[in-house]
């Protein structure tokens, strides 16, 4: 067994840590609201509103499974606000996905959407199964008659979903393919941009794939320029190998930063010599996980978190970094990934313990940006080369770090405050203007 750092007698670790109590996403992320609210004096009334979700859909629809059986399915679409414009989030398969996870990250949307100065507002949804649990002809009758039981309440103008977890440009295809034969017979074109994240041949961007890790690799630059930190030489731990995880790791490969250890549901990696990151995602992208790869050593999750590193790129779920794992891990800086990795207790310990956070609502924005781009894209029958995508998302991903920086700077607050300070800033001269209809 490699190296990795023991743990303290006075530290606790992942497995001794109590159970933690039922994990409210939704009500932690209306306290962040309510916090960056207090700062920028938001009126009352608006705050209110953007409390809660403006529409909350849920749909039951049958599937017939290859057996020949059919089974149940609950899908869900949450639209939190379309005060700048549609709806605008992505679709999760996952055995625990609930409706209090995507209130949540459908007011992330809004936050984003609005941080990023994208003409967009918030939604999310998916539906609650394990899509690894059954074949690929199933999955695409799921989605099928999952979009079609949506019907209207999504549209190029309205609602525009995109992939998340257990979702890929694949799965856009099927939802695109089903909605232009329920709404697009005859003017196909204009409905290109009911859904984002698509392949490129059916009207996709180039640069999605990878635009949420490389919007991320954006932030880390930034983070590093301002603490004067050179990442050449430094090494990386990634919890999550999936579309995000996996193309931040590559990309930071190509600027020297070392992957060392990696996790995913099926468990973790080490490597003190450092993985290729490119070969890796290749094998994942052929076995479904980081499951069986050769050129590392099998560590418990306590290990992982034990692991000395640089950066911690959290790429999986919400709710991993609690106190105890905040407390384990040993690098300079969280970039958060995911949607909502880190509790606000573990924020609090890494806070203490001096280790910077980059937030989500800023981390992750480069695929709801380069979502954008593609919408823009079909609305035009435009395909832009990927150099175009990238030069926009590297200035739009800078201009939004400086928007960040320097609200927290002038507010003397934290980075995940000062990126919805910024969003509801925006969001409140809005309501100012137009004020509450009728
Ligand atoms: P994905 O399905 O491609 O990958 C998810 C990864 O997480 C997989 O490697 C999976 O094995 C791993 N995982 C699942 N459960 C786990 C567990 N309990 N412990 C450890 N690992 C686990 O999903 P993705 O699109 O890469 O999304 C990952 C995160 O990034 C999510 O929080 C998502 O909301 C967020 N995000 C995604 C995008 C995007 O463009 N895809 C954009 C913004 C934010």
């Amino acid at each position: 067994m490699q190296s990795v750092p023991p743990s303290t007698t006075s530290t606790p670790t992942p497995s001794q840590a109590p159970t933690p109590p039922r994990y409210e996403f939704f009500k932690v992320i209306q306290n962040y609201l309510d916090d960056a609210a207090k700062i920028i004096s938001l009126p009352e009334h608006i705050r209110g509103i953007l409390r809660q979700p403006k529409n909350e859909i849920i749909v039951n629809f049958p599937v017939r499974m290859d057996n020949g059986e059919y089974r149940q399915f609950k899908g869900y679409r949450i639209q939190h606000s379309n005060i700048l414009g549609p709806y605008k989030g992505g679709m999760r398969y996952h055995e625990t996905a609930s409706l209090d996870d995507f209130k949540a990250l459908a007011a992330m949307m809004t936050w984003k959407c609005s941080l990023m100065n994208l003409p967009f507002g918030g939604g999310k949804g998916g539906i609650k199964f394990d899509p690894r649990g059954v074949s690929r002809t199933e999955v695409a009758r799921i989605t099928r008659r999952f979009f079609h039981s949506l019907g209207a309440n999504i549209g190029p103008d309205y609602d525009i979903p995109a992939p998340d977890v257990g979702t890929n440009a694949q799965t856009m295809a099927w939802a695109l393919d089903t909605y232009m034969n329920s709404f697009g017979l005859v003017q196909r074109q204009s409905v290109m941009g009911v859904v984002t994240g698509k392949p490129v041949s059916s009207g996709g961007t180039f640069g999605r794939e990878k635009a949420t890790g490389q919007g991320l690799v954006h932030c880390v630059l930034d983070w590093a320029d301002r603490a004067r930190f050179d990442i050449k030489g430094k090494k990386l731990m990634v919890q999550g190998f999936g579309n995000v995880g996996s193309h931040t790791a590559v990309l930071l490969s190509h600027l020297g930063v070392s992957l060392i250890a990696v996790g995913d549901h099926t468990g973790y990696l080490y490597n003190p010599e450092g993985f290729n990151a490119h070969r890796l995602k290749q094998y994942v992208e052929q076995n479904g996980s980081i499951a069986g790869y050769a050129n590392g050593t099998k560590i418990s999750r306590e290990q992982f978190f034990q692991t000395q590193a640089d950066i911690f790129v959290p790429a999986a779920l919400e709710n991993q970094i609690g106190a105890a794992e905040a407390e384990a891990l040993q690098v300079r800086l969280v970039a958060e990934g995911a949607n909502g990795p880190c509790s606000p207790e573990g924020e609090e310990v890494l806070r203490k313990r001096g280790i910077d956070v980059l937030p989500d609502v800023l981390a992750n924005a480069g695929g709801v940006t380069v979502s954008y781009y593609e919408w823009v894209q079909n609305r035009r029958s435009e395909q832009w080369t990927i150099q175009e995508v990238d030069e926009r998302l590297e200035k739009a991903m800078h201009d939004a770090y400086d928007r960040m920086f320097q609200f927290a700077k002038l507010h003397n607050t934290d980075y995940r405050r000062a990126c919805y300070g910024v969003a509801l800033q925006r969001i409140a001269q809005v309501y100012a203007e137009r004020e509450i209809f009728p």
